[in-house]
């Protein structure tokens, strides 16, 4: 039994290949055609596992450009593909945290691995790695250097939430030569506050599981987890969690 989940996201499409494991996995850039860019992530994680698509009994389209796609069996909501994936990942999640490129969430799973609340982030870019593209534009650095700059920095005070009015700070303080460090650290900051007030809005028990591109920082992982101090479980593939958990759905439904 081979099953497929296909996460096509705002800003990257992952594919994943299951059997009970995880047999393959492909990310490619979504692009402006989110159906190509299902099609060829699908076709991507098929050749690395060695498989065609007649081998695959049933796959499983999520992400906002799921829609898009005409090939799968069925489509299902983020939600329960992030939190299935991070369980499968982590058995003890209770919460999962996933911030992608547009918008950012957070899930409460109940003990029997039920979805059982979550709020999501998602009409404007606070908070999500798009707030992130725009800073290190404006500093500019790569989004790896920005977790690096942050690392162990007095955070500089960055008080605006919105990515227009944030940016137009951080020009201001690189006029006063504040440094590209404390800027850095402002803006991972930032991120953490926003996430700590989502979670105040849903009940955010551990174990905490990471999910989404952002998720790929070392330092903004170690800042959010000691912002939230609680046991933070950080996959090793953490954009990949939404197409495993659909590949899982599809996998559970023909068990
Ligand atoms: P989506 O599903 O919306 O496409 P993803 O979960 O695939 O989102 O994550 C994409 C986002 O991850 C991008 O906005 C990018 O900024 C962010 N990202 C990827 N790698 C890193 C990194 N090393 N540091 C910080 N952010 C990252």
């Amino acid at each position: 039994m081979i099953t497929a989940g296909i996460d096509v996201g705002s800003t990257a499409t992952k594919a994943v290949i299951f059997d009970g494991t995880i047999r393959s996995m492909a990310i490619v850039p979504t692009g402006w055609n989110p159906k190509e860019a299902g099609r060829s992530v699908f076709n991507e994680a098929l050749t690395r596992a060695g498989l065609l698509e007649q081998d695959i009994e049933r796959i499983i389209g999520t992400g906002y450009g799921r829609v898009s796609l005409s090939f799968i069996d069925k489509k299902v909501t983020e939600i329960t593909c992030h939190a299935k994936g991070a369980k499968f990942l982590f058995p003890k999640t209770r919460t999962v945290i996933d911030i992608g490129g547009q918008d950012s969430k957070v899930i409460a799973i109940a003990e029997d691995g039920a979805v059982a609340d979550f709020i999501m982030n998602d009409k404007c870019a606070a908070g999500t790695g798009r707030f992130l593209q725009v800073m290190t534009g404006v500093l500019d650095i790569t989004l790896d250097e920005l977790g690096r700059l942050a690392s162990g920095t007095k955070p500089a005070s960055i008080n605006s939430m919105c990515t227009v009015f944030a940016e137009s700070e951080i020009i201001g303080l690189l006029a006063q030569e504040v440094t590209k460090e404390a800027i850095a650290s402002g803006i991972v900051q930032t991120i953490a506050q926003k996430m700590m007030s989502l979670t105040s809005r849903v009940p955010c028990l551990e174990e905490i599981t990471f999910s989404g591109g952002v998720a790929n920082n070392p330092e903004i992982c170690a800042i959010l987890s000691s912002a939230f101090g609680a046991k933070f479980n950080i996959p090793n593939r953490p954009q990949l969690v939404g197409a495993l958990g659909a590949a899982i759905v599809g996998f559970e439904t023909i068990k």
